[in-house]
């Protein structure tokens, strides 16, 4: 497992951003409206889109929030804990899709308005990777590991990081803003298993 641990692992940081379902593209955009394409992310299936939308909390407002595509079954909006103080949100810590007693919110755009009773989490730090590079780290889909931040300006070991593999999958960590700032990271870091 040595030259498993020397792997570098790419550290992505996700900054608050929306996933919609088509009736609330409807709803938010016009009906009928199809999510423009704006930039490619690292994992393919996924594209940000020219869209933007405003989070409306009982606090405040956080303006202009991107919309990342294609549309999903259900509505999911993913802030850092920052976000959600300013916002004055108490969102549960959760992974991608699972919303059972995550928080509410009011989405805003150009053409409507949404009351959104769940859907807001706090995105649980994860790794993507396809098998072949879960087989080089020695990792399997669900796993628990831990990952040390190298070259980066604040040393920070990572615990507590779900594996996702999926072929489509290439591999990096995701960590959301308050994660990435709390390392420093810089465009020079990068991740190693920690074992
Ligand atoms: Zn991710």
């Amino acid at each position: 497992m040595d030259n498993a641990n020397q792997i570098h692992i790419p550290i992505e940081i996700s900054a608050r951003h929306v996933h919609l379902s088509q009736r609330l593209v409807n709803i938010l955009f016009g009906k009928g409206h199809e999510l423009t394409p704006d930039k490619t992310l690292s994992q393919p299936t996924e594209f940000r889109c020219e869209e933007r939308l405003d989070i409306v909390g009982p606090r405040e407002i956080i303006h202009s929030v991107a919309v990342l595509g294609p549309t999903r079954e259900h509505t999911q909006v993913e802030i850092a804990l920052t976000d959600a103080r300013k916002l004055g949100l108490n969102p549960p810590v959760r992974e991608s899709g699972n919303h059972e007693g995550s928080a509410s919110c009011r989405l805003v755009g150009p053409a409507g308005e949404y009351e959104l009773d769940d859907g807001v989490i706090v995105a649980h730090r994860h790794l993507h990777c396809n098998s072949a590079e879960a087989e080089q780290l020695g990792i399997k889909n669900g796993d628990i590991i831990s990952v040390e931040v190298k070259d980066s300006l604040r040393p920070v070991i990572f615990e507590d990081v779900i594996v996702r593999v999926k072929d489509t999958f290439s591999l990096s960590m995701h960590v959301d803003t308050d994660e990435g700032n709390a390392a420093g990271l810089t465009p020079d870091s990068y991740g190693v298993i920690f074992r």
